[in-house]
């Protein structure tokens, strides 16, 4: 639970992070002045003033491997030695995407039973760990609210990290949007809502090449972080309503091996529901690392549960 509510301050403090930092010139783009803003300065490499002849080739050289070679293989190396160690971490506890995607599965299992379209059968109104999900048609309403919201929010975010956020803004709210930025963002909304509303699990499987490389760098090491099942005691999951199947928003089978979990992105949400089922601390998930993980890794997947 602790775990969870600690999820939630990471993720919302990444998704703020996510629409401020083009206003706050944290990390942007501006198509304007050709070049990135870091931290509130200029990150050019130096190629407009070596070609008006301000820089000789060997400062030119210098400043690109200083200021992009080498922070782009730190950043790249950083990010692929976390995800071999501990898996999709930043998708289960940072990325925007991610957040969207849990609530509005969240909400479609409230409006239809079903936390996505593509699910074949209804999930029971009150798990085994004690969350309710009560059928109510109008939260379809509140789907498709959440669903454009967030489209046009993204759409509109986007557009500023790659124009002056203090132009976006001010044209958008008097309604002066030039040609380009109000197709920009007319055409973003329509295709945002259309992956939120039908292909938001595909896109984090297959479609984003950040949480693709993530699976990919997780899944060659065998002593990675993990989470496992404690067969012994697989006998208690018989009266239950499957609460970590059903609760996981990638729509994953925690209880199955590795190679099935391909795009878990250790949310944990397995683990709580297991541990709120059984009792606290008496979770039959776990997270396990080294020799247990490679054990877990390594077993034959086991073909049915309940
Ligand atoms: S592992 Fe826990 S939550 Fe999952 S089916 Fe078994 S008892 Fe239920
Ligand atoms: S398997 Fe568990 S940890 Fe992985 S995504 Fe699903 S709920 Fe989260």
């Amino acid at each position: 639970m602790q775990l969870q509510r600690l999820r939630g301050w990471t993720r919302s403090g990444f998704f703020l992070l996510f629409l401020l930092a083009p206003p706050l010139d944290l990390f942007r783009l501006d198509l304007l002045k050709g070049h990135f803003i870091f931290l509130g300065m200029n990150w050019e490499f130096g190629l407009a003033a070596l070609t008006q002849g301000e820089l000789t080739a060997t400062a030119a050289v210098l400043k690109i491997i200083t200021l992009g070679f080498l922070p782009l293989v730190l950043f790249v190396g950083g990010g692929i030695w976390i995800s071999w160690r501990y898996g999709r971490l930043y998708c289960g506890w940072l990325c925007p995407h991610f957040s969207v995607v849990e609530m509005i599965n969240s909400l479609m299992r409230r409006a239809s039973g079903r936390p996505s379209l593509w699910d074949n059968k209804k999930l029971p109104e009150t798990e085994s760990d004690g969350t309710t999900y009560p059928e109510r048609g109008f939260y379809w309403y509140w789907t498709g609210l959440a669903i454009i919201g967030f489209s046009f929010l993204w759409a509109v975010v986007l557009l500023t990290y790659l124009l002056p956020p203090a132009m976006i803004y001010s044209n958008l709210l008097s309604g002066e949007l030039t040609r380009n930025q109000g197709l920009f963002i007319g055409v973003a909304t329509l295709l945002f809502s259309l992956e939120f509303l039908l292909a938001r699990h595909l896109f984090c499987r297959f479609g984003c090449a950040v949480g693709l490389f993530q699976s990919l760098a997780w899944m060659m090491n065998d002593r990675a972080l993990v989470v496992t099942f404690d067969r012994d005691r697989g006998d208690a999951c018989k009266t239950c309503t499957q609460a970590c199947d059903n609760t996981c928003p990638m729509r994953l089978q925690p209880r199955k091996n590795k190679r099935h979990m391909f795009t878990c992105t250790q949310c944990a949400r397995c683990i709580d529901a297991c541990e709120k089922v059984q009792a606290p601390g008496e979770s039959l998930l776990h997270w396990r690392q080294g020799d247990e993980s490679s054990a877990q890794s390594n077993r034959q997947a086991p073909t049915h549960f309940k």
